[in-house]
Formats: C-alpha cells, sequence, structure tokens
C-alpha cells in the first residue's frame, strides 16, 4: 500500500528536468547491453580482447570527431572534468577570459588561475562582446564561452568570438553541453578548439564526457592535472569504460541522426506547455531565449500563501536551475539582473 501510493504520483508526473538528465535512450541501452556481454578485454591491453575493446572506442570517438568535425578526444567521466582539463591542461602565464553565466565547472577551475577575466552579460544574457573584445586585443592565453546556457538557452556569438580568437592566436573552449546534438555545430567553421559534450545530457550513459580537440587544441594540453598512464597521450590517464564510450557515442550518433525532428518537437511541446502556464498563471514571464525550444525558464511574482513550487512539483518534475547548483540562487539569472527575491523562478526542460 504504502510502496503504491509512494510510487503513483511519481510515475504520473511529467518528466521536464531533461538539462540536468536525460533517460538512457533504449536503444543506446541495447548496444552497451551488446558490449558488456561480448565481454571484452581492458583496451589497453595488446590481446585480441583489449584490440576489440579498444576497436569500439575509437569507433565511438570517430562519431564524436564527425558529428563537430573535431580532430581529437579525450575521454572524460562527464563534462565538468572535460572543463577542468580543457581550462587547467592548457595553463601557462597568460590570462584566462570567461564569461560570468558559465556553469560551475568552468567558473570554479578558472578561479584557481592567476590571471583571469570575467565578462559581464546584458540583462538578456548576451556576453558583452565590447569588454572581450578589448580584452583579447591586449593579449590573452584562453577564451572559455559556453554555446548554449543550460538554465536560459540563451546563445552566445560562438561564431564571432571563435573569428576574434582565431584572429588573435588565442585558444577558444566551448562548453557545448546544453547545445550537441540540438543544433549544427562545426568546430572548423566556428574556430573552436576545444569542445565538452557530456553523454547524460544526450540520452547516453552518466559517468563520461568528452573533450573534443581541434589540432590546436590538442597541442595545447600540455600540462595534465591527473599523473599515472600513458592512455589518452597522458593528458587523461586511466583505463577507458569501454561500454560507457560506445554509449556515448551511440548516443551522439542517434542526436544528431535526430536533430531536425527533435527540434520541432521540443517545439511543439514547449508552445503547448507554455500556453497552459500561462493561462493558468497570467503573471509568468519567460525569461532568457524564446526561442530555445529545450528550455523554458520562466519567474512568476511571489504573491499570496500559495507555495507555488510544492503545487506544481505534485504536476511535473523539474527544478529552478542547474543541479551543479542546487538549493543557491542561480549565478545566471542573478548575473541578468533578474530579481530572485520577489520571484519563484522555474526550469522546464523538455526532451523526447
Ligand atoms: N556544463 C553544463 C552547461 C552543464 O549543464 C553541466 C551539467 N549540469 C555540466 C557542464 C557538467 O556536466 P557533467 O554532469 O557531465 O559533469
Amino acid at each position: 500500500m504504502l510502496i503504491s501510493l509512494l510510487f503513483a504520483p511519481l510515475s504520473a508526473k511529467a518528466y521536464l528536468d531533461n538539462a540536468a538528465t536525460t533517460f538512457c535512450d533504449e536503444q543506446v541501452l541495447w548496444f552497451m547491453n551488446q558490449i558488456y556481454r561480448r565481454k571484452l578485454g581492458n583496451p589497453h591491453s595488446g590481446h585480441e580482447k583489449g584490440r576489440e575493446a579498444l576497436l569500439e572506442i575509437t569507433k565511438a570517438a570517430e562519431i564524436l570527431k564527425a558529428c563537430v568535425k573535431g580532430q581529437h578526444v579525450i575521454w572524460t567521466s562527464g563534462a565538468t572534468e572535460a572543463n577542468n582539463i580543457a581550462l587547467l591542461c592548457s595553463a601557462d602565464e597568460g590570462k584566462t577570459i570567461t564569461c560570468v553565466t558559465e556553469h560551475e565547472s568552468v567558473l570554479a577551475p578558472i578561479r584557481h588561475l592567476r590571471n583571469i577575466v570575467f565578462i559581464a552579460v546584458d540583462h538578456c544574457g548576451k556576453i558583452d562582446m565590447t569588454t572581450l573584445k578589448q580584452y583579447v586585443n591586449k593579449g590573452a592565453r584562453i577564451v572559455s564561452v559556453m554555446l548554449v546556457n543550460n538554465e536560459t538557452g540563451v546563445i552566445q556569438p560562438i561564431a564571432q568570438i571563435g573569428a576574434l580568437c582565431r584572429q588573435h592566436g588565442v585558444l577558444f573552449h566551448v562548453d557545448a553541453v546544453a547545445a550537441f546534438g540540438k543544433m549544427d555545430i562545426d568546430m572548423e567553421k566556428l574556430g573552436i578548439d576545444m569542445l565538452t559534450i557530456s553523454g547524460h545530457k544526450i540520452y547516453g550513459p552518466q559517468g563520461i564526457g568528452a573533450l573534443i580537440l581541434s589540432q590546436n587544441g590538442f597541442d595545447a594540453l600540455t600540462n595534465p592535472i591527473l599523473f599515472g598512464g600513458f592512455f589518452q597521450d597522458r593528458i587523461r590517464p586511466g583505463t577507458l569504460p569501454t561500454v560507457l564510450c560506445a554509449g556515448l557515442g551511440k548516443a551522439a550518433e542517434l542526436v544528431c541522426q535526430r536533430r531536425e525532428v527533435d527540434f520541432k518537437a521540443a517545439r511543439a511541446h514547449k508552445e503547448k506547455f507554455w500556453k497552459e502556464f500561462k493561462g493558468r498563471f497570467p503573471k509568468a514571464i519567460e525569461i532568457g531565449n524564446k526561442d530555445w525550444p529545450y528550455i523554458l525558464n520562466v519567474r512568476v511574482p511571489k504573491e499570496g500563501k500559495i507555495n507555488l513550487p510544492l503545487v506544481l512539483s505534485k504536476e511535473f518534475v523539474f527544478s529552478a536551475g542547474s543541479a551543479c547548483s542546487t538549493g543557491k540562487p542561480s549565478h545566471v539569472l542573478t548575473e541578468m539582473g533578474i530579481d530572485l527575491k520577489n520571484n519563484h523562478i522555474f526550469r522546464f526542460c523538455f526532451g523526447h
């Protein structure tokens, strides 16, 4: 009885937190299961079972490279590690420039460096390009700006920043966790040297991510932060998880294939949801990029005694912002000048 009471409401709710994590795709699960069942060896072993495992990882890396026109793949435990490697392994004395609305996994490692600049955003969440240009013109080592913001869906002018970095010989790192598989990304055209992705945001497994690199990006990773083996060109040692790498490859292949269909479906879901939400809560206002179909970030003025988060949580699974900053006021919305004290914030994220 108790068990059915606990589980009934949960299963009836719509899951609208796909920016926090997506459920693993059935095809990905099936594919990973097949690989597990083949009982492959350690991908770094020289015998045939090792070589078979390595082949699966190589195939997955080829898929990732093809999706974004990258040259190299460094497998990591997720996007947090990929961001840390991009920023810390390429470290030297030069300036590191980023944007105030980046994910914590970019901001936190940068705070460990010395020569750092945080560029502000306007009230729409767009980076201040004039200030960014001034700093890049004065000389920098690396610029790190995310493509699509995971809380607001705001898209930064990546092509413009990439061109600027190229012109000045500055490395360009992009956290593409919220964008990969949802929009066309061409690292060559966009001038991106390092691109971060995460498995569990694209219907792949948790615990795997990648830093996809241009040749320039790869050459820049000269200061490892982990030691203990020759794997992955000593940049990130440790036995590679064959099944997880293969799962990320399969997930990437599927999201890249279905990109346009998924985009249209997400747009239809968001439009329908927003219309109904606005009907129920007329004072609700959308924050961020209205054209990004995967995220609906809204603020609703706090009024009366009604506990709106509680009411909504009975119907939907959602959050107020990034899962990595749960419990803290959103730095992204604060930087955009949103009044967090007098508003409820809800982030609904659409997916399969
Ligand atoms: N960057 C962004 C934009 C994210 O949304 C997240 C996950 N919240 C991360 C990095 C960290 O991803 P992971 O969980 O794979 O470490």
